[in-house]
């Protein structure tokens, strides 16, 4: 009851408010229990319009942002769907929720150990998961999957991950903050037959991606 009201003001005093119109991304906010993902002793800011610590040095972002990506995105039904930085996992289950299949990988085993429990005991059968280095995107992960209608990277990148792109399908969209350590822009990168679009959402602050092709620390 408390949380459900904290909910729906969430949805419309920084969603709404702030210019998401997409009706499956609202609609996905409200199903998904955002206090189930936050640590036990700060459950009561789950609604809070700012990111949050969710152990391990890393952060479940703020609201606005993961539904401005998402929007931005424009996610169908049938889209596959590549997360990069599972997190807490409450992005992974807003995007199952409107998605065909949500595929994420999270470099540190116990969060995506977490998330993977979480969203069982919720119910999501249509997540694929993998632990290791989402900058190479979904290379050796199990089921066998080259190419994905959309990629979410929820982690920022001093540059665009080269594998990221080549495992975007025609008409794909990818999107990735990308800049330094402290300050980024959120990039677009659509893949059309004359080449990669690239377009610019505006500023944001993530934690780093760390890997191969991200920081290297
Ligand atoms: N979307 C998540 C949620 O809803 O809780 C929050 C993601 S948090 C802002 C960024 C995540 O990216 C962290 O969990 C971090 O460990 C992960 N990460 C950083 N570099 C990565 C990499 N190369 N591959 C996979 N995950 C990575």
């Amino acid at each position: 009851m408390k949380h459900s009201s904290s909910c729906e003001n969430m949805i419309k005093y920084q969603l709404v408010a702030r210019g998401i119109t997409d009706e499956r991304v609202l609609k996905a906010f409200f199903k998904v229990p955002r206090h189930k993902f936050i640590p036990i002793d700060i459950e009561h800011l789950a609604y809070n319009d700012s990111p949050l610590s969710i152990g391990e040095g890393q952060t479940i972002s703020q609201p606005y942002i993961v539904a401005l990506m998402m929007q931005t995105l424009e996610l169908k039904k049938d889209d596959i769907v590549l997360e990069i930085g599972t997190g807490s996992g409450y992005q992974t289950a807003l995007l199952a929720e409107i998605v065909g299949e949500v595929f994420t990988v999270e470099r540190i085993s116990s969060l995506i150990r977490n998330a993977e429990t979480l969203l069982n005991k919720l119910d999501y059968k249509n997540i694929y998961y993998k632990f290791g280095d989402g900058t190479l995107g979904w290379q050796d992960g199990h089921p066998e999957q080259s190419e994905f209608d959309k990629i979410i990277v929820a982690a920022a990148a001093p540059d665009i991950p080269e594998s990221l792109t080549g495992q975007l399908a025609m008409n794909g969209k990818l999107i990735i903050p990308t800049g330094n350590r402290t300050f980024q822009q959120l990039v677009v990168i659509t893949r059309t037959e004359d080449g990669y679009v690239h377009t610019n959402e505006g500023g944001c602050m993530f934690v780093p991606l760390i890997g191969a092709e991200g920081w290297e620390k």
